[in-house]
């Protein structure tokens, strides 16, 4: 066990960075944060920030050499960073857990090979591919590339077959998966944590509402028929042992109108869906990763209360600074900013959460804080 006092290595320093860093202080551990960012929103609330790029030997040495354990919030860092810190110091989620979830096509290929049901997909490597693509796949369906996706950002829809010549093109002819588009009733997802010994517990399920690509609200417990809760944590419990997993994930769901359950995609980190947790639940996610990384026995995820949560992007920024007083005067509102400097369009500048009697009454109240933001 790694206790407190130790120096903690979390390679990225965005809010997922940050907010794994204060939990971290909370219990009296250190941390280093490498992000090649000199203003990263981790890097400005740790111990030390090294910024460097991602393979940067130096900086690989120094964390190697000052860090009791390793971990990440970010699923892009290359696989070949964490299994070179891996040699020397425990490293968790390890590098074959993140190549597999940093790759569509691997994490596709993955968890239809293990037996979960995913929507159907087939890969795209050459022009060559499309055609037989479209007719597995069928349409509607999305085009997305294999790597450096997020919020949405390298997707198309796709209709017809000059849709896909057209946007394969577009994202330069690398590597993609064809997805059918799914009639979506709704979008939940599970964070869970696994410990050494193969441990495992898991918090419940989220709802999560997606703006343009992009995760908007969440709210806890999902309103879901509680035996498909009970599935979708069965579920996200099989996919971390599948992949050995040690660390914090989260498994994002879609859920169809026949109350049928297919994996969306794995994340290798805490999660936005999970934020929830720092404000509603008894151990948060990122206390729950470092309990994972330190090998210290995991925490209790039960929920304290239900709860909004509601992300705060650069748009609000556009014409003044929100009116913080809504979030500040609102019953069991908490508010959570990143600390970054400039509001862009689409950007996750923080989030707020709302707690409340019960799902709706939070939510309402969420929404009407928002208005008034
Ligand atoms: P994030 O980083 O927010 O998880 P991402 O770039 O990894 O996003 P996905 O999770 O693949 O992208 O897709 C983002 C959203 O787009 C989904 O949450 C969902 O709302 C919608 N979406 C993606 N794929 C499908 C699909 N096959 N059918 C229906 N909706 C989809
Ligand atoms: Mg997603």
């Amino acid at each position: 066990m790694i206790l407190p006092g130790a120096t903690l290595g979390m390679l990225g320093g965005g809010q997922l960075g940050r907010l794994f860093t204060l939990a971290a202080h909370d219990l009296g551990y250190r941390v280093v944060v490498l992000d090649p960012d000199p203003d990263s929103p981790a890097g400005r609330v740790a111990d030390e920030h090294l910024h460097a790029a991602y393979d940067d030997p130096w900086a690989l040495d120094r964390m190697v050499q000052g860090c009791a354990a390793i971990t990440t919030e970010f699923e892009n860092i290359p696989a070949e960073t964490l299994e070179r810190l891996g040699a020397s110091v425990p490293v968790f989620p390890s590098a074959a857990a993140v190549r597999t979830a940093q790759n569509r096509i691997r994490e596709k290929t993955f968890l239809r090979a293990s037996g979960f049901p995913t929507a159907p997909f087939a890969v795209i490597r050459d022009t060559q591919d499309l055609a037989g693509a479209m007719a597995e796949v069928g349409v509607p369906a999305i085009l997305k590339r294999a790597e450096f996706g997020y919020d949405g950002k390298g997707q198309a829809r796709i209709a017809t077959a000059g849709d896909l010549q057209a946007a394969f093109a577009r994202m330069g002819e690398v590597a993609c998966v064809l997805e059918r588009r799914v009639d979506l009733a709704l979008e939940v997802s599970v964070v869970l944590a696994r410990g050494i010994a193969g441990q495992a517990c898991c918090y419940p399920v989220a709802e999560n509402e997606h703006r343009n690509g992009i995760l908007d609200v969440s709210i806890v417990p999902a309103r879901i028929d509680p035996d498909l809760a009970v599935t979708a944590r069965d579920m996200a419990l099989g996919v971390a042992a599948a992949l050995e997993y040690q660390g914090v994930m989260a498994v994002e769901f879609f859920v169809t109108h026949d109350d049928e359950l297919l994996i969306n995609e794995i994340a290798p980190r805490p999660h936005n869906s999970g934020h929830y947790t720092v404000d509603a639940c008894a151990s948060s996610q990122f206390e729950q990763q470092l309990r994972a990384l330190c090998g210290l026995p995991l925490g209790d995820t039960r929920l304290l209360s239900p709860v909004a949560m509601v992300n705060l992007l650069g748009d609000l920024w556009a014409k003044r600074e929100p009116r913080w007083s809504s979030v500040f005067a609102a019953p069991g509102a908490r508010l959570h900013l990143y600390g970054k400097r400039e509001a862009r369009v689409g950007r996750k500048m923080g989030h707020y959460c709302v707690l409340g009697e019960n799902v709706d009454s939070a939510l309402a109240l969420a929404r009407e804080i928002y208005r008034a933001l």
